[in-house]
C-alpha cells in the first residue's frame, strides 16, 4: 500500500515537472512550425544572410515541447530565437550546411556564392528575433543576421500539405524522432517505391543504437524532386542538393526532424550534414552508406576516416578541438571520450589488423580522423564512420543522448 502511494507521488511530481516545462512552450509558441527560408551569401571571408520568406506550415509542430534550448555545441550554425521584448532566449538548434563546406575548398576562399537554407523554429505568440549565428575562427557563436517575426505584422505564406505514408507511426511527434524519406526518381516505378521505403525503413532501424530505440521513431514516406545531383563540390559520390525551398516544399504538413532523400539510382554515393538533411542511392552498398549518413546528420558525427585527396579538407584546420564528439586534436580531450577509456591505454593507439569486417577493435585514440592522417585521433579502429563497421561506443553515446532530446 505503502509502495503504491509512493509510487502516485512520484508519478504526480514527475507530471508536474514535465507540465512545467510544456508550459514554458506554451507561453511563448503555438504547437505549429514556422519555416524560414533565407539565402547564405558569401565566401570564406564573409557572408551574410537574407531573409526570402516565412511560411506557416500546416499540421503540428513535430519538434520536442520540453527541450527548447539546445545543449550540444554541435555544428557550424545556431539560431537562436529571442522573446523581442525581454531578449530572453527562447527557442535554439545547432546544424550545419552545406555553405560551410563550400568555404573549404579552394574556390570557397574568394568566389561568392548564394546557398538556400531553412530553419523550422516553433510558432512564435509574440514578436520574436530570430538571430542567425555562425561558429567562428575562435570556436564561438557570433551574430550573422537577424530577422524580426511578429504574428501580428508578418503573415506567413501558405503551402500545400503533402500527404506522407506512415511507413512506421509509434506516437504523437512531439515525443518521437520523426525521419521524413523523401524519394526521388520513383515517377515510373510505384512497385519499387512501395519496396524501397519498406527497405529503407529497415535499414534506419536495424543499425545499433537506432535498433534498441526502435519504438522512438515514427518514419515517414513522400514522393517527389528533391534535386539531389552527384558531383557536389567537385567529388563524383557527393551526392547534395541545393534545392532546399523545393524540398521543404515537399515536406509541407509533415511533422519531421530529420530528412533522408533517397535517390532511386544504382550509382554509389551519400551525403549527410547535422540537422540539415542526409541523402542516400539506391546503390547495393546503401544499407552501409544510409546509416553512416543519418550519423552525420543526425547524431553530428565526424568522418573518421582519413582521405586526403578531398576538396573539402580543411574544415578541421585550425588550433582549436573539433566540435564533433567522435574526434579529437587532444587540446581538449577530456571534452571527448576520455572518461570512457581503459587505464593505462597507450596515445596514440596502435590500430588493430585483422579484424571482422564490422568489428570496431577497442576504445583508444587513433591517429588519423577527419580526412587527415595527422593531428586528428578516432576512437576505434573501425567505426560506421570510418569504414561501414557498427557504429563505435562514442558515436553510439552522441546518438543515444541526440534521441533522448527528441524523446524526453
Ligand atoms: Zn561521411
Ligand atoms: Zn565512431
Amino acid at each position: 500500500m505503502m509502495k503504491k502511494l509512493v509510487c502516485a507521488l512520484v508519478a504526480t511530481v514527475m507530471a508536474l515537472g514535465c507540465w512545467g516545462q510544456e508550459s514554458e512552450f506554451g507561453m511563448w509558441f503555438k504547437n505549429r512550425t514556422l519555416r524560414v527560408d533565407y539565402h547564405r551569401v558569401g565566401n570564406a571571408e564573409m557572408q551574410s544572410v537574407r531573409l526570402v520568406r516565412y511560411v506557416a506550415k500546416n499540421g503540428q509542430w513535430g519538434g520536442s515541447l520540453t527541450q527548447l534550448i539546445d545543449p550540444m555545441n554541435n555544428g557550424d550554425y545556431r539560431v537562436v530565437v529571442k522573446d523581442a521584448e525581454s531578449g530572453k532566449a527562447i527557442y535554439s538548434r545547432t546544424y550545419g550546411s552545406l555553405f560551410s563546406e563550400y568555404c573549404g575548398t579552394d574556390e570557397g576562399k574568394k568566389k561568392m556564392v548564394t546557398y538556400e537554407e531553412v530553419v523550422q523554429v516553433p510558432m512564435p505568440l509574440k514578436a520574436v528575433d530570430i538571430v542567425m549565428e555562425t561558429r567562428g575562427k575562435d570556436q564561438e557563436f557570433h551574430t550573422t543576421g537577424m530577422f524580426h517575426f511578429d504574428p501580428k505584422k508578418n503573415k506567413p505564406e501558405r503551402r500545400q500539405s503533402r500527404h506522407a505514408k506512415r511507413l512506421q507511426y509509434k506516437g504523437n511527434s512531439n515525443w518521437k524522432v520523426d525521419v521524413a524519406i523523401v524519394a526521388q526518381g520513383y515517377e515510373k516505378e510505384p512497385a519499387k517505391l512501395k519496396s524501397d521505403f519498406e527497405r529503407m525503413k529497415n535499414v534506419i532501424l536495424s543499425e545499433e543504437p537506432f535498433a534498441s530505440r526502435k519504438d522512438d521513431f515514427n518514419i515517414w514516406g513522400i514522393e517527389g524532386d528533391a534535386g539531389a545531383k552527384y558531383g557536389t563540390l567537385g567529388a563524383d559520390r557527393y551526392l547534395m542538393t541545393d534545392e532546399l525551398f523545393k524540398l521543404h516544399d515537399l515536406l509541407d504538413g509533415v511533422p519531421f526532424d530529420h530528412i533522408l532523400i533517397l535517390v532511386n539510382n544504382d550509382k554509389y554515393g551519400g551525403g549527410g550534414i547535422y540537422n540539415f538533411y542526409a541523402v542516400s542511392s539506391t546503390n547495393k552498398m546503401s544499407d552501409m552508406v544510409t546509416p553512416h549518413e543519418l550519423g552525420h546528420s543526425i547524431g553530428g558525427l565526424a568522418d573518421e576516416y582519413v582521405d586526403e585527396n578531398l576538396s573539402y579538407t580543411e574544415i578541421y584546420k585550425g588550433e582549436f578541438e573539433p566540435v564533433e564528439p567522435n574526434i579529437t586534436s587532444l587540446k581538449d580531450f577530456e571534452s571527448k571520450w576520455k572518461d570512457m577509456l581503459p587505464e593505462g591505454t597507450p596515445i596514440p593507439t596502435e590500430p588493430v589488423k585483422d579484424l571482422g569486417k564490422r568489428d570496431c577493435g577497442p576504445l583508444g585514440v587513433y591517429e588519423g580522423a577527419g580526412y587527415q592522417s595527422k593531428g586528428l585521433y578516432r576512437p576505434v579502429t573501425n567505426c560506421m564512420m570510418n569504414h561501414y563497421a557498427h557504429f563505435c561506443p562514442v558515436c553510439q553515446k552522441r546518438l543515444n543522448e541526440v534521441f533522448d532530446l527528441y524523446t524526453r
